[in-house]
């Protein structure tokens, strides 16, 4: 039975916090539930009358792998949240990135990609889709203009960046790589996995599509994969059609489900993890066991200034990349010596988690030289007390290399540090 109610129509305008919570969440017209329930059905049933079916390739009420409730759902809230027309979720990170560059790029293109980002997005422009497809690639360091306007071309259709580059944090300086892009008549893809709304939105500084993988912060609890796509609804309505109805890489119900529930306090997550991440930043840099500590938070990271232009005072980020000293040994045993962050790929979880880097691979080659000669730690800064993760870095570099006396403990709870806003 239909519920009764008539729709109740919510403010026009609500800030980033209240948009989390209520974007795509509404009370089930059906049965009056507070969530949106999870619809498992893959198929819908069909009216009698063939003229009154919609055979759209994306309309809903057909087959799941056309769309489905809880994908919906979900989408609509992302549209929202990134301030997008329109979004598609689909079942990983990796399979929006490949969703963007199947449908918006066809042989005898060319796209210019940074040279230091996202290891599938590597492969993919250096493996597969240049061997198969018939598409040129030019890697370039996205922090330097001069080199991404010479590498473009009059059949360059794509630029594709990440905001805060995964591991290098490396900045790129979105609005001017749009503008360079958009002179040449190509568009731009920001992968955005570590820059999540409302921290950051590519949109608004230029950019034509978003990608995030929502398996990280912006599900944010470790329990479901998931990708998505953001941008004008010209842009996102044939990867709809094309990556999910004829190439299928839909996300499940379930999982559009666990990410919907997950991105209701990802303001939250951010601001917490953001604020202990300046503050773990600063403790490990102000170590003396420490190799290096690439941080965008930091005045010493290359691209600060930049940072602080892009993201105002809203923070720099969850991600901190560095070294202890020693060498690759030397970070397995510091790794095998934490007690609360636990070592795993994964990123932008509740809980805390660390990857020891190897130092080979192709895209190393584009790596600061640090990286290169000592390998790097990639810590991703969860939502536990700062106290408890600045003592777990602490005795875990201290049963690794002895005690040093630096005093380096006293500002671990300095309000001023903790306090910043996301
Ligand atoms: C993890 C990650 C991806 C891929 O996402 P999956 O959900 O693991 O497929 C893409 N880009 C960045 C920057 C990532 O960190």
């Amino acid at each position: 039975m239909p519920h009764a109610r008539p729709d109740r129509r919510r403010p026009d305008s609500l800030s980033d916090l209240s948009m989390a919570v209520h974007a795509g969440n509404a009370p089930d017209r059906g049965h009056g539930a507070l969530r949106v329930p999870i619809v498992m059905a893959n198929s819908y049933e069909l009216p009698d009358d063939p003229s009154a079916i919609s055979w759209s390739a994306t309309a809903p009420g057909l087959y799941t792998r056309n769309t489905g409730v809880n994908q919906a759902a979900l989408e609509a809230k992302l549209a929202v949240l990134e301030g997008g027309e329109d979004a598609v979720a689909l079942a990983s990170g990796v399979a929006a990135l490949h969703a963007v560059f199947f449908t918006h790029v066809r042989a005898g293109d060319h796209v210019v990609v940074s040279d230091v980002t996202y290891e599938a997005t590597w492969r993919l422009w250096t493996e597969l889709l240049p061997g198969r497809y018939g598409i040129e690639a030019t890697f370039v360091d996205v922090s330097d203009l001069d080199a991404v306007r010479a590498a473009m071309r009059p059949e360059t259709r794509l630029v594709c960046v990440e905001a805060i580059a995964n591991p290098t944090t490396k900045v790129a300086d979105i609005p001017a790589v749009a503008a360079i892009a958009h002179e040449h008549g190509a568009i731009v893809m920001v992968d955005s996995t570590f820059t999540p709304p409302p921290f950051y939105r590519p949109l608004a500084d230029g950019a034509d599509l978003v990608v995030h993988s929502l398996t990280k912060y912006i599900n944010g609890h470790g329990d479901a994969m998931g990708g998505a796509v953001i941008g004008r609804r010209e842009l996102i309505e044939p990867i709809k059609a094309d990556a999910m109805v004829d190439v299928g890489g839909i996300i499940s119900p379930f999982n559009a489900a666990q990410i919907q529930r997950g991105s209701v306090t990802l303001p939250l997550r951010l601001r917490q993890t953001f604020a202990t991440a300046a503050v773990l930043a600063e403790h490990l840099a102000a170590d003396p066991r420490v190799e290096y500590v690439a941080y965008p938070g930091l005045p010493s990271h290359p691209q600060h200034d930049l940072a602080r232009r892009l993201f105002g005072d809203r923070g720099f980020g969850g991600m901190i990349a560095f070294a202890v000293r020693g060498g690759p040994d030397a970070q397995n045993r510091f790794v095998a010596n934490l007690r609360l962050i636990t070592s795993a790929f994964s990123l932008g979880h509740d809980d805390s988690l660390i990857v020891h880097v190897g130092t080979e691979g192709g895209r190393v080659a584009a790596y600061p030289e640090e990286f290169r000669t000592h390998g790097h730690l990639r810590l991703s800064v969860g939502i536990e007390d700062v106290a408890d993760l600045v003592a777990d870095l602490a005795a875990a570099l201290d049963a690794t290399f002895g005690a040093v006396d630096d005093g380096s403990a006293a500002h671990a709870t300095d309000p001023a540090v903790v306090g910043a806003g996301v």
